[in-house]
């Protein structure tokens, strides 16, 4: 497939399909969105916002979450309020999203099958490694989605004039519900 696509690549370059693109670093609505990276989402998140290139910073992981104050999410964040003049941040959870109920039990089997072994599992474990809290998903998307919220609320490296909202989006119609 990588293959495929790097072929398809010197296409588009060649067509010069690159210039209705053209746009610089910082975000035009001064916004950055946290979602997840579900497929479903790819082309319909944005353009159910109306975001265009350029419009806005799109931050994306699995469950679209902070999962711990430090973490890259709150890294990416951090750069666009500091460096590229964000002012307003949206968390967009999602409908059906695989990261609800996410449990290390369920990645450990397949891990195993894989060709892990528990060795290396126990070695990572003993280095302080929580790997059931690193892997658990959400059991309920509107309080994950407002803990995210609120997380980077409380940070203590975000500006207080910084708003923050918090939302699901339907996978299907791409409809906002403000959580
Ligand atoms: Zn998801």
């Amino acid at each position: 497939m990588i293959d495929q696509i790097i072929e398809f690549n010197k296409q588009f370059v060649a067509e010069k399909a690159y210039e209705q693109y053209i746009t610089d670093k910082y975000p035009n609505k001064k916004l950055a969105v946290l979602s997840c990276m579900d497929t479903r989402l790819t082309e319909l998140l944005p353009a159910a916002l109306g975001l265009k290139n350029g419009d806005a910073k799109i931050i994306k992981n699995a469950g679209g979450l902070v999962i711990s104050p430090f973490d890259s999410a709150i890294r990416s964040l951090i750069v666009a309020i500091y460096e590229l003049g964000v002012e307003e941040i949206m968390v967009v959870a999602h409908s059906n999203c695989g990261a609800c109920h996410m449990s290390f039990d369920h990645f450990h089997h397949e891990m195993i099958a894989r060709g892990v072994t528990d060795e290396t599992i126990d070695t990572i474990r003993k280095c302080g490694i929580d790997l059931d809290a690193w892997l658990e998903g959400f059991k309920d998307t509107p309080t994950s989605v407002r803990k995210t919220v609120e997380t980077i609320k409380n940070h203590p490296l975000v500006p207080k004039d910084i708003i923050v909202r918090s939302f699901i989006i339907d996978s299907v119609t791409g409809a906002l519900e403000e959580q």
